[in-house]
């Protein structure tokens, strides 16, 4: 029988509808999904996991006599603990009995089994043996690992429309899944101005997020993602189906529409420029950038594509990277910001780092990983024009520590007598509230800066961004956020360096117009936004957006600041 429809509120993170099976993800630090296995696949499977047990074993007898070799035998009883788990019947015989009996794939078992040994461990009154654990955690990660460098033969195709469900996605996961059908993504946590949504509006893939009930839902459930409603539908009855398959049918039009718009010239009614650049996270979205007629990538969010292999890649292939993405950018500039570890992307250990080692801090500690990359983009310099970024800035010394950096890195290059530009503008990221204060401070110090709204008013008004409990104090209608950003247009207009605003808030035509209206005249939004955002800048008289500013920024509650902004843009 047919299970009933059930709703699951969340919040938007992307508008849309998609209709799919559920394809659940979980671990964020090591990606794996629950896959229905067809019967036929299921001898298949039981191989590859053995294969992969198989594979481990070697490896860790491998280790056990380097180790032995140099440090002696008693060290290498360690690797004996790893080994009996691999000959384990309760772990190894369960892992086989689940895949065969329920018919799901090696690694949504394996997370099965070894969640039922956590628990089993931590149960235990006994330290040492609790510690044992850690074995176990050790030798998942190592299966799962050699699972992935053998992959599911279907999941290299996924045979249905797949919803992306899961406690956290990552970005890159939703990235490189994006052409193997994902059409629509739902997580349990996160907020809208998490990366993962940044990526799934860059995508244009409905997403609804902070939803904790979605942990009742299983892969293969039949599903509706609503980001226009902020809701998913489990096991949809045929008339909600039929319902938004229609829905589906009449968006199609107007969205090849918006896209030709997007070549329009950017000048407000009373024919001020505004220079309109796209927000990128992965080289692949340049191309389409530059087709649907933006004139820059005002920001390249780097460190998606630094970490996509779960590994970080090497300077060949990072300057390779970066000279494909500058020959397909065409004569545009782009502007690539250092890898900015952070927020909800995978870091080193797990951790949240939004007030610890993100951006630039990161990589004034790991200069050798910072290192690479600037050699990287230096050398990739000579095929376009480019901007090197710094995110995460907090004060004039994190700026001269880079500079000096910099500098070893260009030193580095004239000594091996490899070619540069030497006149690549360097410019920070506004985006703490130390930034915002001492902005002019730092102006000397660069060519140009972003400001980068998104963390800035999390920062500001002590809002995680990620955070689905506090989104509705998100706001960049609160009278601080106004004053801020009025703030650092008054301490940069006379500095003559330009600024460009690449955070959400110059993605949504009200909030954009208020950027607009506070001075700046060069946003920076992604390419899904592009489209309405240009529309917004036509409509618009600058002229009167300067005075709408000026009354905005007497007004004392955010709701009074929004309802009167709304009541003069115009909304596509
Ligand atoms: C920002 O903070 O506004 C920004 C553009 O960067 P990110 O969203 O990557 O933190
Ligand atoms: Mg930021």
């Amino acid at each position: 029988m047919k299970d009933s429809e059930r709703i699951i509120h969340g919040v938007v993170a992307s508008v849309g509808a998609a209709i799919g099976r559920a394809l659940r993800s979980f671990d964020p630090l090591f990606v794996s999904f629950n896959l229905k296995l067809r019967p036929e696949q299921v001898r298949k499977e039981v191989d590859r996991f053995r294969g992969s047990v198989e594979k481990s074993r070697e490896q860790l007898k491998r280790m056990q006599s380097q180790l032995k070799r140099k440090s002696g035998p008693e060290s290498s009883f360690l690797i004996d603990a790893h080994l009996l788990v691999l000959q384990d019947r309760l772990f190894v015989d369960r892992i086989i009995d689940k895949i065969e009996n329920e018919q799901i794939n090696s690694e949504w078992a394996i997370q099965q089994v070894s969640e039922d040994l956590f628990q089993a461990y931590d149960r235990l009154n006994d330290d040492y043996l609790r510690e044992r654990r850690g074995d176990l955690e050790d030798i998942v990660r190592r299966l799962l690992h050699n699972l992935q460098s053998n992959p599911l033969p279907s999941f290299k195709k996924l045979p249905y429309d797949a919803i992306l469900i899961g406690k956290v996605v990552p970005p890159s996961t939703l990235f490189e899944l994006r052409s193997q059908r994902v059409v629509g993504l739902a997580t349990e946590t996160g907020s809208p101005l998490s990366h993962t949504a940044i990526m799934a509006r860059s995508l244009e893939i409905p997403a609804v997020v902070g939803a904790p009930e979605l942990a009742e839902v299983s892969s293969g459930d039949l599903l509706i993602v609503d980001g226009d409603r902020a809701l998913v539908i489990v096991s949809p009855s045929d008339a909600t189906l039929d319902e938004y398959k229609n829905r589906r049918r009449d968006e199609k039009t107007p969205k090849k529409k918006g896209r030709s718009a997007a070549s329009a010239p950017s000048v407000t009614e009373d024919r001020v420029r505004i220079s309109l650049g796209a927000n990128i996270n992965f080289s692949e979205e340049v191309r389409p950038a530059i087709t649907i007629g933006c004139e820059s990538i005002g920001l390249y969010r780097t460190e998606f594509d630094f970490f996509r292999e779960g590994k970080q890649p090497d300077e060949e292939s990072l300057v390779a990277d970066y000279s494909l993405v500058l020959k397909s950018a065409k004569g545009a500039p782009v502007t690539f910001r250092t890898i900015d570890v952070g927020i909800d992307q995978k870091s080193w250990d797990g951790v949240n780092m939004n007030l610890g080692v993100r951006g630039l801090r990161f990589c004034l500690e790991n200069t050798d990983v910072f290192k690479k990359q600037l050699r990287s983009l230096y050398r990739a310099s000579v095929f376009g024009p480019m901007r090197i970024l710094l995110p995460f800035v907090s004060s004039v010394d994190d700026l001269d520590s880079a500079h000096e950096i910099i500098a070893e890195v260009r030193q580095e290059l004239d000594l091996k007598r490899l070619g540069y530009d030497p006149g690549v503008p360097i410019g920070v990221m506004i985006e703490t509230p130390a930034a915002a204060q001492t902005c002019d401070l730092m102006a000397s110090r660069v060519d140009f800066f972003c400001l980068g709204t998104n963390d800035l008013i999390q920062y500001y008004l002590v809002v995680d961004r990620s955070d689905r409990s506090v989104v509705h104090l998100y706001n960049p209608f609160h009278p601080a956020i106004l004053r801020c950003l009025h703030q650092v247009y008054t301490l940069l207009h006379p500095t003559g360096k330009p600024v460009t605003v690449c955070g959400e808030m110059a993605a949504d035509p009200p909030s954009a117009a208020v950027l607009l209206g506070l001075g700046f005249t060069s946003l920076s939004v992604s390419l899904a936004a592009y489209p309405r955002i240009k529309r917004m800048i036509r409509s618009v008289s600058y002229a009167q957006l300067r005075d709408l500013a000026a009354q905005i920024l007497k007004m004392q509650k955010p709701r009074d600041v929004e309802e009167k902004v709304r009541a003069t843009v115009y909304r596509p």
